[in-house]
């Protein structure tokens, strides 16, 4: 684990460009097995504990962001192959996913949290006698250009979703090359159309039913991970932190104090994957944007100019911190974010 996070690091300086999808970084991750991390051993994986498998995340983040974003997605799209009760996108697909040879990803986020204000589902799906017809779009997709397959929910007219799983070469698929972004542009993620594509029922992961994520199709209580990822950020700040306060007194008191909110912060989430009555996840997302946001900002104060210059790691963590305002935020996190910037505190009178 220790060369693999070391290697990240060293990839971790590419651009930050939609022409610098970390494939290097994927393969090394690929040969380590870290894609069995995620798996029960009866389905080729290792079968890690949630606990272990955080800790797992834990490292990758703090040594390369952008990587470990993109394997959420991948795993994403791994575990809701491997725990659908159709076994045929299983039975064909889900060695060479693991093994790293094919790349698949997730477009689901317009069933939870993206354009849901609108009158419209954004991804409509008719049944037909064998299968389902694909209509309109999935607005966030990463790494849809680099997948071969797409792991993608949508809505039937009665209301009920599904969730499928389209082989990307399918006629009618169209995928974006990755937008620009403020950070983690590397991930290509961009928009899918889908311009009546059929896919055949044996493609069928879940549905249709009502709120198929919640179904148990690779379905992950807790919703831990884009904490864990914002601890794993916070604790590559800190670590720059640490390096500079051994020569600069002027740094050691804040130094100290953000060492340990990362600390019982680790401590929450772990004890969080053993026991979901511990803490509230979304109490825990809370915690880990605030902390993520303040470290990679400390550590921004102690490079100083220097840190601001492009290229320098110190600015990539802050721009990549901003990523937790808005990815899969919580509408109930996303408000008490907004309270406290307004009103410098969480509570409204
Ligand atoms: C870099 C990145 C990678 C991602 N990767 C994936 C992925 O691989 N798979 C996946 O499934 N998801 C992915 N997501 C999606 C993510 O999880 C969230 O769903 C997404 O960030 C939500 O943002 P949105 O702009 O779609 O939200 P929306 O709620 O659709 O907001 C869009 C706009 O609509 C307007 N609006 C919002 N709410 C209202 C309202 N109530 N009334 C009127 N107007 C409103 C606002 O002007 C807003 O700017 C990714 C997101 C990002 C940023």
């Amino acid at each position: 684990m220790d060369d693999l996070c070391q290697e990240l690091v060293r990839l971790a300086s590419r651009g930050n460009s939609v022409t610098d999808w970390p494939e290097d970084s994927l393969r090394l991750c690929a040969d380590s097995g870290v894609f069995r991390w995620f798996l029960p051993e009866g389905k080729g994986g290792f079968g890690w504990s949630d606990r272990d498998q955080t800790l797992g995340y834990l490292r990758l983040a703090e040594s390369d962001l952008v990587t470990t974003f993109v394997i959420t997605q991948y795993m994403g799209a791994i575990r809701r192959i491997a725990a659908s009760e159709h076994s045929s996108v299983a039975d064909n697909w889900l060695e060479r996913l693991v093994e790293g040879k094919v790349y698949a990803t997730v477009g689901i986020s317009h069933l939870t949290t993206s354009r849901r204000h609108l009158a419209e589902p954004v991804l409509r799906a008719k049944e037909t006698t064998d299968g389902f017809i694909l209509s309109g779009m999935s607005p966030w997709v990463t790494g849809g250009a680099h997948a071969e397959l797409l792991v993608i929910g949508a809505t039937l007219d009665c209301g009920r979703q599904i969730l499928v799983a389209v082989p990307s070469e399918l006629e009618g698929v169209s995928r974006g090359v990755g937008v620009d972004l403020v950070a983690l542009s590397a991930s290509c993620t961009d928009r899918v159309e889908f311009r009546e594509v059929h896919v055949r029922r044996s493609m069928l992961l879940g549905g249709p039913c009502e709120n198929v994520l919640q179904s148990g199709v690779g379905a992950r209580t807790g919703g831990l991970q884009t904490s864990t990822l914002a601890v794993g950020l916070s604790m590559a700040a800190l670590g720059f932190l640490e390096r500079e306060a051994a020569n600069r007194e002027d740094l050691s008191e804040p130094t100290q104090q953000l060492r340990a909110e990362v600390n019982e912060l680790k401590k929450t989430l772990l004890l969080a994957c053993d026991d979901s009555q511990v803490c509230e996840p979304s109490e825990i997302r809370a915690r880990a944007n605030r902390l993520v946001l303040r470290s990679t900002q400390a550590a921004l104060m102690a490079a100083k100019g220097a840190g601001y210059v492009e290229g320098h790691p110190v600015g990539r963590w802050c721009r990549q911190a901003l990523f937790f305002l808005v990815w899969s935020c919580p509408q109930p996190v996303s408000h008490a974010h907004l309270c406290e910037l307004a009103f410098g505190s969480t509570e409204v009178s």
